[in-house]
C-alpha cells in the first residue's frame, strides 16, 4: 500500500488501519532520512548555528511549555521538531523535563544527522501566567455538569469523568498536573466557579544547577515588565552560572509606553553580567496562537513597535506569544521578514557597534508554543491511544505524519518548501 504521506490528515483513518511489517518501517525511515538530508543540503539555514539563525531572522525555537511537564509528549515533540530543523527547544526548568528534550534531540540525531539545537529553560521572576496550575476536585463537581472545562483544555490535562471517578485509582485532582500549562481557558468555562489556579516561581537554586549541564545552552526569564526588583534578585543568585548558557533571553509583555524603559532598567542589571548574546521575547498573546488566526496581530504590533525604536538596547527580537501559520505572513506585511537593519539608522548606547552590522535582522525570528504542540501533537495522542506509552520514532508512519506538520511550520521560516520532496517521498 502506498504511504499516504502527501494527503493523509492527522485524524485521518488510515493510520490506525495500516498495520507495518519491519522492512515496511525501515523503508519509510529511510526515505524520511533520505528528504531530511535533501532538505539539510539545500537550506542552509536548518544546518548553521542557531546564532547565525538569529542573524539572518530565520532563527525557530519550539516552546514545550515553561510549565508543561509531560515528559513522553516533551520527548516526541523534541524529536520530531529537531528533524524539522527548529534552533531551540524551551521546557521547563526541571531535570526530568531536560533530559526528555535531549532524550528525543539524541533520539532524533539517531536517525538523520541533523544539527543539535539549543535547549532552553524557563524560569521567572514573579508571578506570571506561564508557571500557574489549574486544580479542581472532582468529588465536588455536580454530577450532571456537561464538563466544559474538559473540552476547552488544549492540553487533554482534564481527563473524562469515567478515568477520575476510577474505583482502582481515584484522581485526588480534576487535573494532570504534569499537563496543565496554565494556559487559564478552564478557569472561565466552568459554570460553578469550581477551577482555581496556583501559581509558582522556580527554584532558583536548582535552576542554578541546570544551567551548568552540558545539555542546557540557554535560559529564558519570564518578567511582567512592572518592576524590576524580582528581576535583579533572581538574576543576582543566577549570575554564577550565566556564564556557563550560550544565549540569555528575557520575555517580557508588552506594557506600551514603558516597554523600552522597562528594557533598559532590565538590560543594565543584566549587563555586568552577560558574557553571551542576549535576546527579548516579544510575548504578544500569551499562550493563544492554537486559538485561530487573529492572535498573532499582537505580537506583530509589538515587532512593528519596537523594531521602530532607534535606542532599544543590544539583544535579538523574536516573536511569541499567539504565533501560529500566519505569523510568518503577517511578518512580510510589515516589511519586517528577514529584514535587515540599518546601522545609520541604530543609535543604542548600551549596545557596542560592532554588534550591529547592516546583515543582521530587524526580527531574529519566532517561537511556536500552542500551535506547534498542537498539530503535532494530535498525531502524538493518537499514537498513544493506540500503542500507549512509545518514541515516535517507533512507528515510522506516525512519524512522517507529525514530521509533515512541522516542517510545513518550520519550512516557512527556514525557506524549505516540504512540497518539493513530497512526490520523493510518497514514490519511494
Ligand atoms: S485549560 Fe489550560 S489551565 Fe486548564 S487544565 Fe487545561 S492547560 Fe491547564
Ligand atoms: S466545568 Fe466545573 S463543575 Fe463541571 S466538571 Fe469542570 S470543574 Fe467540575
Amino acid at each position: 500500500m502506498a504511504l499516504c504521506f502527501v494527503s493523509c490528515s492527522a485524524s485521518s483513518g488510515p493510520i490506525q488501519q495500516l498495520s507495518t511489517s519491519e522492512s515496511q518501517k525501515n523503508h519509510r525511515l529511510s526515505r524520511i532520512v533520505k528528504t531530511i538530508v535533501q532538505i539539510s543540503a539545500q537550506s542552509r539555514s536548518i544546518s548553521s548555528s542557531p546564532i547565525d539563525s538569529l542573524r539572518r531572522g530565520n532563527w525557530v525555537k519550539l516552546i514545550c511549555g515553561a510549565s508543561f511537564e509531560d515528559v513522553v509528549d516533551v520527548r516526541n515533540l523534541s524529536l520530531v521538531y529537531t528533524l524539522a530543523g527548529v534552533d531551540c527547544i524551551d521546557c521547563a526548568a526541571e531535570a526530568s523535563v531536560v533530559n526528555a528534550v535531549n532524550e528525543g534531540i539524541e533520539a532524533a540525531r539517531q536517525i538523520a544527522p541533523v544539527r543539535r539545537p539549543w535547549v532552553m529553560v524557563s524560569v521567572n521572576d514573579d508571578e506570571d501566567l506561564h508557571f500557574r496550575k489549574a486544580e479542581f476536585d472532582p468529588l465536588d463537581c455536580p454530577p450532571d455538569c456537561s464538563r466544559p472545562c474538559e473540552r476547552v483544555c488544549p492540553a487533554d490535562a482534564i481527563p473524562p469523568a469515567r478515568l477520575i471517578m476510577d474505583e482502582e485509582s481515584p484522581r485526588k485532582s480534576g487535573v494532570i498536573t504534569e499537563r496543565c500549562y496554565g494556559c487559564g481557558r478552564c478557569l472561565h468555562s466552568c459554570p460553578y466557579d469550581k477551577i482555581s489556579s496556583i501559581t509558582y516561581v522556580r527554584d532558583a537554586a536548582s535552576t542554578l544547577q541546570l544551567l551548568r549541564r552540558d545539555d542546557v545552552d540557554a535560559i529564558e526569564i519570564h518578567t511582567n515588565a512592572r518592576q524590576t526588583d524580582s528581576f535583579k534578585e533572581l538574576w543576582n543568585s543566577l549570575a554564577a552560572s550565566v556564564s556557563h548558557v550560550k544565549l540569555v533571553a528575557v520575555s517580557l509583555p508588552d506594557v506600551g509606553d514603558s516597554t523600552l524603559s522597562c528594557m533598559k532598567s532590565l538590560y543594565s542589571i543584566m549587563k555586568p553580567n552577560l558574557t553571551c548574546h542576549n535576546l527579548w521575547q516579544l510575548d504578544g498573546r500569551p499562550m493563544s496562537g492554537d486559538i485561530g488566526r487573529g492572535t498573532t496581530r499582537e505580537t506583530i504590533a509589538f515587532a512593528v513597535r519596537l523594531a521602530a525604536i532607534r535606542d532599544k538596547p543590544c539583544g535579538f527580537l523574536q516573536l511569541a506569544g499567539g504565533t501560529n501559520s500566519h505569523t510568518v505572513d503577517s511578518l512580510k506585511k510589515v516589511e519586517l521578514f528577514q529584514n535587515t537593519l540599518d546601522p545609520e539608522n541604530y543609535s543604542g548606547e548600551a549596545c557596542s557597534p560592532k554588534d550591529v552590522s547592516n546583515s543582521e535582522a530587524i526580527i531574529g525570528g519566532v517561537a511556536y508554543g500552542g500551535y506547534a504542540r498542537k498539530i503535532v501533537g494530535r498525531v502524538l495522542h493518537e499514537l498513544q491511544n493506540k500503542h500507549g506509552v512509545t518514541g515516535v520514532e517507533n512507528h515510522p508512519l506516525y512519524l512522517e505524519e507529525s514530521l509533515r506538520e512541522a516542517m510545513a511550520l518550520v519550512g516557512s521560516i527556514k525557506d524549505y518548501d516540504l512540497s518539493k520532496y513530497e512526490m520523493e517521498l510518497y514514490h519511494g
